[in-house]
């Protein structure tokens, strides 16, 4: 490990060209050197290259490509994947920091990177074979391409197991037909995961993973949604039509796909917290500026205890959720059971994140209110991290499940 940390360290320093010592907001605990030297380079990145253009990406529902390119350069696609395979090599503690500081900048970007990295390529790195990772992998590491996640469809989204989707065995292809809804960068992607229903005699066992280039025929994209926030993601539905997808296009094995499915949402719920952490960092910092400049009754609203209550609250609901989501990271790298964790650490920032924004915008009175100050985009932005990857009554069902099954005691 520790000579991962030096190897990947040394990269890190060579691709920021300034590293200081870390300044902003105060560390909870003391990070390992690279986990800083990380969260330094791509917190610049985020107040150079993201922060600026926020505002105009959301108001033009653009998607980031040239960020995504650099954030590639940078090592923030593939967190991750192993330096052998063409990653950066680094723990999942190292991802949730990174989408943090990503997210920080900018919520849609940071739901971008999220969902190629754990979404597309945790799935890929864990079940693909050596050939199939060259064709669905390595294009997909640094920017180059961005992969989608296709499980979700418009008659089931939290019942995942009751997908409609089939897939027909035809002898040498799976015949593929249904249609999979709110694939986030589905217009963009180059491939995506796709679960659909090998045999539905099994239910959620007879459903498989199937790696699907992008275009094929038979493959059509649905309108791109017209979302509350995060707009500069693309989020459409996948529409198959008799779509032949090869035999060898098969990820793990026939049956497997649920359980591909579920240890991936898992893993990919650290990222969705760490992005909601992003938001409410970003909007708890434009409070606190506001309210030192902004005077009221000839002072600064920074000195109404109101205002203080507010700044107070809003602090410790997001360190402590960052601790919960840094906790479930710290258990993934272990080794550790982590499921329950993963679900109160995305349960906690996601809703810190709403109560956050939603204070931000009343510190800032009618300036929250305008797009000429970002606080009404962090309130956007936080509301969809309550909802996908997992809403979070499903997450209350897992906490519950989990202290359950420690005290022996069967939930259903
Ligand atoms: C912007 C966006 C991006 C997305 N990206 C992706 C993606 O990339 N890939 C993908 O596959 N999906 C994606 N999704 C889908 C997302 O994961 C689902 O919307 C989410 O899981 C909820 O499913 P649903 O919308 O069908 O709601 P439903 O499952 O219909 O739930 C409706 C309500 O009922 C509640 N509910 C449901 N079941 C229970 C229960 N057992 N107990 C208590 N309450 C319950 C829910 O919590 C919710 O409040 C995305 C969605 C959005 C909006």
């Amino acid at each position: 490990m520790a000579a991962v940390f030096a190897r990947t360290a040394s990269k890190i320093c060579r691709l920021s060209a300034k590293i200081q010592a870390c300044r902003g907001y105060a560390n909870i605990v003391d990070l390992p050197e690279t986990h800083q030297l990380l969260q330094k380079t791509l917190r610049d990145f985020a107040n150079s290259e993201l922060a600026p253009i926020a505002g105009q990406l959301d108001k033009d529902k653009q998607f980031p490509k040239e960020q995504i390119k650099k954030l590639g350069e940078l090592g923030a696609m593939s967190v991750n994947i192993s330096e052998e395979d063409g990653g950066t090599g680094l723990d999942y503690l190292a991802y949730a920091i990174a989408i943090e500081e990503i997210s920080r900048g900018c919520g849609g970007t940071g739901c971008i990177v999220s969902v190629n990295n754990s979404l597309y390529l945790g799935p890929v790195n864990g079940w693909a074979r050596e050939d199939q990772k060259a064709q669905f992998m390595t294009p997909f590491l640094h920017g180059d391409s961005v992969g989608c996640f296709a499980l979700s469809e418009p008659g089931n989204g939290s019942d995942a197991g009751a997908a409609s989707t089939t897939a027909v065995d035809m002898g040498d292809h799976y015949l593929l037909n249904g249609t999979k809804a709110w694939c986030t960068n589905g217009f963009q992607a180059d491939a995506a995961v796709v679960f659909a229903t090998t045999d539905k005699s099994k239910k959620h066992k007879g459903i498989s993973a199937l790696l699907v280039p992008k275009p094929t025929e038979g493959l059509t994209l649905g309108k791109k949604e017209d979302k509350l926030g995060i707009r500069c993601t693309s989020t459409v539905n996948l529409i198959f039509e008799d779509c032949k997808i090869p035999k060898e296009n098969l990820l793990g094995k026939e049956g497997e796909g649920f359980k591909i499915a579920m240890m991936t949402l898992d893993a990919g719920r650290i990222g969705i917290a760490a992005q909601a952490l992003g938001i409410a960092q970003a909007a708890l910092e434009c409070a606190v500026d506001y309210a030192g400049k902004r005077e009221a009754f000839g002072r600064p609203i920074a000195k109404f205890q109101a205002i203080q209550f507010k700044l107070a609250d809003m602090t410790m609901r997001l360190e402590a959720a960052r601790l919960l989501v840094w906790k479930s990271a710290l258990l993934k790298d272990a080794g550790k059971e982590y499921s329950k964790e993963a679900a109160m650490g995305k349960l906690a920032a996601s809703e810190a994140a709403t109560y956050v924004a939603h204070q931000s915008m009343q510190v800032l009175g009618g300036m929250g209110y305008v797009t000429d100050m970002p606080a009404e985009r962090h309130y956007r932005d936080a509301r969809i991290t309550e909802i996908y990857e997992g809403t979070s009554e499903v997450h209350r069902l897992v906490i519950a499940q989990g202290i359950l099954k420690e005290y022996g005691i069967t939930a259903r």
